[in-house]
């Protein structure tokens, strides 16, 4: 098992105001931060990132939503990272996050949901280097 995952505070959050609170309880929550960037996607880059999906009725959606504004993607560190920083971030559609989940408290729709968080090991080595080059993560 792998102690890493990867992150994006979607553009809602960013909109919104709550890059801070969402960082605040990412850290509060035990999560090492080991790289990260303010940034925004393009096209090409969000449809790569989410290419998984590209067969999905939501998918142009998606894309549009992912480059609507800048986004904060990080690398985090913890023990058991993957599986813990899921149940922190809580349901895709909000309606179904559990209290004091992130998605509870800052998701508005299924869709523009605040945050990512990789859904496995192997997911969370390839989207870290999908993000970043070895000289911008930190221990
Ligand atoms: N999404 C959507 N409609 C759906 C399901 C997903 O717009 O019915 C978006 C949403 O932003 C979600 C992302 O596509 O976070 C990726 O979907 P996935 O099923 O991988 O959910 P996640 O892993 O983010 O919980
Ligand atoms: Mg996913």
């Amino acid at each position: 098992m792998s102690n890493i995952t990867f992150t994006i505070l979607k553009p809602d959050s960013i909109r919104n105001g709550n890059t801070g609170a969402i960082l605040d309880k990412i850290v509060k929550s035990g999560f090492k931060i080991k790289a990260m960037k303010f940034t925004k996607m393009t096209d090409e880059k969000a449809s790569s990132f989410y290419s998984i999906h590209s067969e999905r009725p939501f998918f142009k959606d998606l894309v549009g939503y992912m480059t609507s504004g800048p986004i904060v993607a990080a690398i985090l560190e913890k023990e058991n990272a993957v599986n813990d920083f899921r149940e922190l971030i809580g349901s895709t559609n909000p309606e179904e996050a559990k209290e004091g989940t992130i998605r509870n408290m800052f998701a508005k729709s299924i869709s523009e949901n605040a945050i990512h968080g990789s859904d496995s090991d192997e997911n969370a080595k390839i989207e870290c280097e999908f993000h970043f080059s070895p000289d911008e993560i930190f221990n």
